[in-house]
């Protein structure tokens, strides 16, 4: 070996460390070449004269990746045993490329230096105190550096200039593969075909990533695995949140040949580690986009309506996705004071009210109101039923045509869901008689395979009978055809559910606005519908809950006219007797009564019988406040008996009235004059 001559007795004396490196994983794999040179380096060791006791192997860096020594504990404790002094000599397959950067080697280098350790390669063996050595290695270590720059930069303009073209070959997402001749086609596995147009078609109907999820509880769906044990074989596993979002989200079911859809970052995070992420890029900076590149599930408008679908369900984003309440208009009612959203908030028994939330930001404008849901929304529903009209037949066939495809999908499922069940049967039972009768071990494993085989086939042909049979039936194109006649009916009816009757205001209405208007008893409210014509209505703002309408006259009158005589209860039954109604139009009960008492000012009956009176008339007769006569029921000075109402009624003599008088005069508290006449006190 060159320079063999620099190797010393102190050099052998000490330890020969032969130090591994692989980057990745599949490098480790695949390249078992490199990692068996790199092995047989313990063997030039000892030809180098070390005992073979003294040569030892660092192999944990094996299949670690990064451009830093951070994450290498094996290069970590070769350091550290160069620093100590105790080896004799470094062995690498290339030393210039023993640390990942120039740094690492850099390093490394030094503590050869001073503490004489040899660093030896294919190449020879340096001795670093030796300064022809050290320029040498340091002029190596520099031409790796700039090597692997122009290889990386040669490749990269190769790929890219491939991908330009559309021919980089690139992992393709299940239910795409490369035919023979290198084209991506569309899987020919039917049952996974369908499982993949299933994921567009349940977006397209339930309008989000996690409705899809539910749509396929209990189904599995198709993951074909690169690299690894498993490569190239399709597994099928539970459809997550995250894969159906990888599924919609990927152009290449759009048939579109996408390159640089993501960009790797380094990150240095808090540790000082480097590490490599992983950034989506937006469509306008993918680097390169062919559509119509190969077949795909859906349309490359698809694509982008999906993708906007998908934005306006990100909340995060801005996004206001349409919710389960019923206030209609959530999401897209804005305020025409200060031109932000409204929010719909609930204030138990769905009662829901639109409400400004800029006070909030300090953004709050004089025109800025809130206002009961049910009042915008009747509006803007019958401006919507109004506007449909002409549209009803054509609506209704649609929606029929999607029903029965998403008919014909549930069972179609099933249907191929059987069919390779039975297939794997048949090929159970093949393997099974093909063996030989001898091999009895192998015979009852097959045969055990063949009858599980055959029992997943039984339950997949139940799962399908289950599944025709929880189909509801559907309804004939006639009945269709009557009920799409009467859409208002659609409408209201208790199985529309409010994200139905919000889906479809929004396909016409882009957004309503509650504009300001200066007179308070009214609401003035702006349609802007897609086509881009605007509306306005104005309607009467209901009062504030709690303030009741105004009461008809000849009501109001006999309840001012009976009513300080009459108790409440009696009032009802007279009322109801007479056919009066409320404003609201309906019948009076006691709380309307207390009502029509509270803003007419009308006293109830008394209570109180014989020669009893009430707090307020005792003051009165007392002068003194209600507030003293209550204490005095409280503590028992006075007696009161309490009326079925609750009202307290006082028992009222001559006598009650004096012994009143008396608490009063000598109550200092109450009678200023009694103060007086107390002696004061002087120094
Ligand atoms: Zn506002």
């Amino acid at each position: 070996m060159n320079g063999e001559h620099k190797i010393t007795g102190g050099h052998r004396a000490r330890t020969a460390v032969v130090y591994l490196r692989q980057s990745t994983l599949m490098q480790v794999r695949e390249h078992t070449e490199s990692t068996l040179r790199q092995y047989a380096l313990a063997g030039t060791a000892v030809a180098l004269g070390w005992a073979a006791r003294d040569v030892e192997v660092i192999d944990r860096d094996l299949g670690l990746s990064g451009t830093s020594a951070a994450h290498r504990q094996g290069f970590r404790e070769l350091m550290s045993r160069v620093c100590l002094g105790e080896i004799g000599a470094v062995l690498g397959l290339e030393i210039s490329r023993l640390g990942r950067s120039n740094a690492d080697l850099a390093r490394l280098a030094e503590m050869a230096r001073l503490t004489d350790t040899l660093l030896i390669d294919a190449d020879g063996v340096y001795d670093l105190t030796d300064f022809n050595d050290w320029l040498v290695l340091g002029l190596k270590s520099t031409m790796s550096q700039a090597e692997l720059h122009i290889m990386a930069g040669r490749l990269q303009a190769a790929k890219r200039a491939a991908a330009e073209r559309g021919e980089l070959r690139a992992p393709l997402p299940v239910g795409l593969v490369y035919d023979d001749g290198g084209m991506v086609v569309t899987d020919p596995d039917a049952e996974v075909r369908a499982a993949v147009a299933d994921i567009f078609a349940c977006f397209l109907a339930a309008g989000s990533a996690y409705g899809v999820v539910a749509a396929f509880a209990g189904r599995k769906f198709p993951q074909r695995a690169y690299g690894g044990a498993w490569a190239g074989q399709l597994r099928w596993s539970p459809l997550t949140h995250h894969r159906v979002l990888q599924v919609l989200k990927n152009p290449a079911y759009a048939g579109a040949y996408v390159y640089g859809r993501c960009v790797t970052r380094k990150k240095i995070d808090a540790d000082g580690n480097v590490r490599t992420v992983t950034a989506d890029l937006p469509r306008a900076q993918w680097p390169v986009l062919i559509k119509d590149h190969h077949p795909g599930y859906v349309t490359w408008e698809e694509y982008l309506a999906i993708e906007a679908r998908l934005a306006a369900n990100h909340t995060g984003g801005g996004g206001r996705p349409v919710r389960e309440g019923t206030a209609l208009c959530q999401g897209i009612i804005i305020c025409g004071g200060c031109g932000g959203p409204m929010a719909a908030n609930y204030h138990g028994d769905d009662r829901a009210s639109y409400e400004c939330h800029s006070h909030r930001d300090g953004k709050k404008t004089p025109g800025c109101r809130s206002i009961t849901a049910h009042a915008v929304d009747d509006a803007v529903a019958g401006a919507l039923l109004a506007a449909l009209t002409p549209e009803q037949v054509a609506l209704a066939l649609a929606a029929a045509g999607e029903v029965t495809s998403q008919h014909q999908r549930t069972s179609r499922a099933a249907e191929l869901a059987v069919e390779r069940a039975r297939y794997e049967a048949d090929r159970a039972e093949r393997a099974f008689s093909q063996v030989e009768p001898e091999n009895r071990l192998v015979a009852r494993t097959l045969e055990a395979r063949w009858e599980a085989k055959l029992a997943a086939f039984a339950d997949a042909e139940q799962a399908l009978a289950a599944a025709q049979d929880a189909l509801p039936p559907l309804p004939d194109r006639a009945s269709l055809e009557k009920l799409a006649a009467d859409l208002p009916a659609l409408w209201h009816a208790p199985t529309t559910t409010p994200r139905d009757r919000k889906r479809l205001l929004r396909t016409l209405i882009a957004d309503v606005t509650l504009l300001p208007e200066a007179n308070r008893a009214k609401a003035r409210i702006g349609i802007r519908w897609h086509t881009g014509a605007a509306d306005e209505i104005v309607i009467d703002r209901p009062r504030p809950t709690g303030v009741p309408a105004p009461t008809p006259s000849p009501a109001t009158g006999l309840i001012r006219e009976l009513g300080p005589v009459t108790s409440n209860t009696d009032l009802v039954t007279l009322l109801a007797q007479r056919g009066y109604l409320t404003g609201a139009g309906r019948p009076f009960d006691i709380k309307a009564i207390q009502w029509v008492r509270h803003a007419y000012q009308i006293p109830s009956p008394s209570p109180c019988r014989g020669t009893e009176i009430s707090v307020a008339e005792a003051a009165r007769r007392l002068g003194c406040s209600p507030g003293v006569v209550y204490y005095w029921t409280e503590t028992g000075q006075l007696d009161a008996r309490r009326s079925p109402g609750g009202r307290l009624c006082i028992p009222w003599t001559p006598a009650t009235e004096a012994d009143c008088r008396a608490r009063i005069t000598s109550s200092g508290h109450l009678n200023p004059a009694a103060r007086r006449t107390r002696p004061t006190q002087h120094r």
